[in-house]
């Protein structure tokens, strides 16, 4: 725990479904559910509007219908939220070189490594001058967002920010003046300590412990005896809010990855097993660019219904063989079932090392340069998601509003338009097509 509150941890409030209401005016205010529309779809995002219905995160999709019918239920656009994220993530690394990023739309920011000449708001880092400077950074984030808002805790460890920046959402900040965290988390359920999930919590309901008032009257050595060593230590530590864990700057340069996204689910193995083919053949190039090898192979598979799986396998020493970064890859996909659909691919490579560890798998390869390309086919029969981007010949950009029965209604509307007309065409109308923004490999 620092002696100043210098930990900022900022969350974008409901992201997918304030990215799908900024590019689509016609839902501004309405209840908006972001997720996997189909049998076995689960919600990944549900609008403030939504949850005043009781619509949740990871709720069936099903049950989400039942729950709230007239939300707009729309499938995710990636690009659009990985666009965003990066407009957020660029924003507070213009702040400090040490962020860490949990996830699209969640950071950690260590204002202690900030260069306060460039930003006076952080004075000597009081908890008037972080609280002036949080404010100043949400504004921020709407502008350069085009609206969307963040909520923003400030505290002097990560566990007491990121439990901050959960107060007062959405669009709140909470500064946890130095002193004054253990008054905080006394009240909450033990639940609010990381690692504390449902098994954890009903151990220490069974022991009279609820909240982490309850939790500080256990010893560490009664924690121990109940939940084991490591877990025990952390949990006696975290009660009384000592957390020294360091924001580690650019997590995902601990790892090498590749993966694509694609229009139409995949269904086909072999197909699938040719992109892993190729991505660790990119990989493999990359951590040899850079002198880097690692034992862990990851895959990443995100399927139609928006359940995302990582699988993993560790080797005992480091490669940077696309062989076996391939095998090991399409190993991992062998054990999946993607028979529904998969609309993401990707593999990584982390616990890197630097060094190379020549021949312990003997298998030595050429040097690729030229890596094959996979050519991923279009469906004969067009898809249109509810949510997707369209561009029409005549009418421009819009979003597919629904389809069935052979026909694809369409708003026609963009975040710098207003609330656009409703369009309704036949699913195989030439001019009708899927809209992608411009990538850097079309140049
Ligand atoms: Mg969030």
């Amino acid at each position: 725990m620092r002696a100043v509150a210098s930990v900022l941890h900022l969350d974008l409030d409901a992201f997918f479904a304030a990215v799908e209401q900024r590019d689509k005016p016609s839902l501004r205010g309405k209840p908006v559910v972001v997720g996997g529309v189909g049998g076995r779809g689960v919600v990944a995002t549900a609008s403030y509007e939504a949850r005043q219905f009781g619509v949740r995160s990871a709720m069936t999709t099903r049950e989400a219908r039942s729950r709230c019918p007239h939300a707009a239920f729309l499938t995710g656009r990636f690009h659009a939220y990985r666009e965003t994220s990066e407009q957020v993530m660029g924003l507070l690394r213009s702040v400090s070189p040490l962020i860490e990023p949990l996830s699209l739309d969640e950071a950690f920011v260590d204002l202690a490594a900030a260069d306060r000449e460039a930003h006076p708001l952080l004075g000597d880092l009081t908890v008037a001058d972080v609280t002036a400077f949080g404010t100043h950074l949400r504004e921020r984030v709407v502008e350069v967002t085009g609206g969307l808002t963040a909520s923003v805790g400030i505290a002097t460890s990560k566990f007491v920010a990121k439990v901050a920046s959960d107060l007062r959402k959405p669009d709140g900040l909470v500064v946890v003046p130095p002193g004054s965290e253990r008054d905080l988390l006394r009240p909450m359920s033990a639940s609010v300590i990381p690692g504390v999930g449902p098994a954890t919590a009903e151990r220490l309901r069974r022991v009279g412990v609820h909240t982490v008032e309850e939790l500080e009257t256990l010893s560490e050595d009664e924690l121990v005896r109940l939940l084991g060593k490591a877990s025990g230590h952390w949990l006696h530590a975290l009660a009384r809010a000592q957390d020294d864990r360091p924001v580690v700057a650019e997590r995902e340069a601990k790892s090498v990855s590749v993966e694509g996204t694609y229009d139409h689910d995949l269904t086909d193995r072999d197909l699938m097993e040719r992109l892993l083919t190729r991505q660790a053949g990119d990989v493999a190039q990359r951590l040899r660019r850079s002198g880097l090898s690692g034992r862990t192979v990851t895959i990443k598979v995100r399927l139609h219904d928006f359940t995302t799986l990582n699988r993993s396998t560790t080797l005992s020493s480091p490669t940077d063989a696309a062989a076996t970064i391939a095998r090991l890859a399409r190993a991992l996909l062998a054990d999946l079932d993607t028979s529904g659909g998969v609309r993401l691919l990707g593999v990584g490579v982390s616990g890197l090392a630097d060094w190379v560890q020549e021949d312990l798998f003997g298998e030595p390869e050429e040097e690729q340069d030229e890596l094959p390309e996979v050519e991923v086919p279009h469906h004969s029969r067009r898809s249109w998601s509810p949510g997707m981007d369209v561009v029409h010949v005549e009418m421009g950009r819009g979003w597919v509003w629904g389809s069935g029965r052979g026909v694809v209604t369409v708003r026609f509307e963009t975040a710098q338009t207003p609330a656009g007309p409703v369009r309704s065409y036949a699913e195989d109308d030439p001019q009708l097509s899927p809209w992608r923004p411009p990538t850097p490999d079309d140049e």
